[in-house]
């Protein structure tokens, strides 16, 4: 197939899918044409501008081009396995506790001597909190970090090294994500109806890491309960590896308890919604980029104080399993607002009440529906789930 067949085809096809609305497979982003980056400018399905179209054509036409030697066999395999690789992004959500704990060029012990961490020719980190000490409310102080207190310090790697687990986790969610959304591992569908919210992808992504709701408020938060000793010793252990069933419990008990907080900030008053979550919610139609965005005291109470409640219901975790939570967390929250769906959603997270794009689409487009971000149990308890599939074919396309 040349690549002018291809494109004609690609364009029969968009035109198709423009009529019957049903199942629209080809949304784009821009990377240089200005675009209003609102949720109310309708995406391809219906308003593609012809300067669009290139861009979008020109990836899904060398992915033809390059599987187009193989036998027709062979591209069939590869086109359904190749969509699958996208869940390699989330053991990489994993890759820096896993780095630093389990290999030995890069164990934290030869990263991050610890003889950097000595004042005066004297070790000031409290060893026995490192191996997992006892916990005692309020014994750090500020002014130990400044060297006016005797008493040593909880590691200030267990301080970093969350945020940074994050961090490092999202460039591989960011990564992916690009050419998940630039269609190379495969088609993608929209999950509204009405396509995606076009957007310039250099601007998007600089807004989006540049949230104040995002990393800076985490930061502040580490860095607080840090400095004030409000978390259990356990966080700042380096004793053992991932607890893999405490980073479960974990996402469990923090996604109830931001699942109740965010009910709260909806039916509390009108004033507390006004000045905490509507601006989260101006996106009817959200886009991945949109996770972090929305306001200050928004993340407070949806997202830290249901971190410092699950600190301490699930109280023994260490620095590795705290990261891998605090990653998997994160990572998960910024998919569920992606304008596109993943392979693993409809069938495999559905069927098991995981929390997917189209799921939280139907929060931001119906508002009183799916409370839950990572789990959609919460609202299947109390009556409050709304399956996409309800709206399929009206507002979402079929299948998401
Ligand atoms: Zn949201
Ligand atoms: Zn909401």
């Amino acid at each position: 197939m040349t690549s002018e067949t291809t494109t004609t085809e690609l364009r029969r096809r968009r035109q198709h899918n423009d009529n019957d609305g049903d199942r629209f497979e080809t949304p784009m982003t821009m990377t240089s044409k200005s675009a209003a980056d609102d949720d109310d400018v309708d995406a391809c399905s219906s308003s593609c501008s012809d300067s669009d179209a290139p861009l979008n054509e020109a990836s899904s036409a060398s992915t033809k081009n390059k599987s187009s030697s193989l036998p027709e066999s062979s591209q069939s395999i590869l086109q359904s396995v190749l969509p699958w690789f996208g869940l390699l992004v989330w053991p990489c959500m994993l890759f820096l506790p896993l780095l630093l704990n389990h290999t030995i060029n890069f164990h934290y012990t030869n990263l991050f001597p610890r003889e950097w961490y000595t004042t005066r020719g004297e070790n000031w980190l409290d060893k026995s909190i490192e191996l997992g000490g006892i916990w005692e409310w309020g014994t750090n102080h500020w002014l130990q970090f400044i060297g006016e207190h005797s008493k040593p310090l909880r590691h200030p790697l267990g301080l970093s090294l969350g945020i940074s687990a994050v961090a490092v986790g999202h460039v591989f969610l960011l990564l992916y994500f690009r050419l998940h959304q630039q269609q190379i591992l495969g088609k993608t569908t929209p999950v509204q109806r009405r396509g995606t919210v076009q957007y310039i992808y250099s601007e998007a992504l600089q807004n989006h890491l540049s949230q104040p709701g995002g990393f800076l408020l985490l930061g502040l938060y580490l860095t607080i309960t840090w400095v004030f000793d409000m978390l259990p010793p356990s966080y700042y252990s380096f004793a053992g590896g991932i607890q893999y069933s405490r980073v479960a419990l974990c996402l469990i008990c923090q996604d109830f308890v931001q699942f109740v907080m965010h009910k709260l900030e909806h039916v509390a008053h009108p004033k507390m919604y006004r000045i905490s979550h509507k601006p989260h919610h101006k996106f009817t139609n959200p886009k991945l980029f949109d996770a972090f965005d929305g306001s200050v005291p928004d993340t407070a109470i949806m997202i830290l104080v249901p971190l410092f409640v699950t600190a301490h219901i699930v109280r023994d975790c260490n620095v590795w399993t705290y990261m891998a939570f605090g990653s998997s967390y994160a990572n998960w929250l910024t998919l569920i607002h992606s304008e596109v769906i993943f392979p693993w959603e409809p069938r495999l997270f559905r069927s098991l009440g995981l929390g997917t794009s189209a799921d939280h689409h139907v929060h931001h487009k119906f508002f009183k529906y799916n409370f839950g971000h990572l789990f959609m149990w919460f609202d299947m308890m109390v009556g409050t789930y709304r399956s996409p599939s309800e709206v399929w074919g009206q507002e979402f396309n079929f299948g998401v």
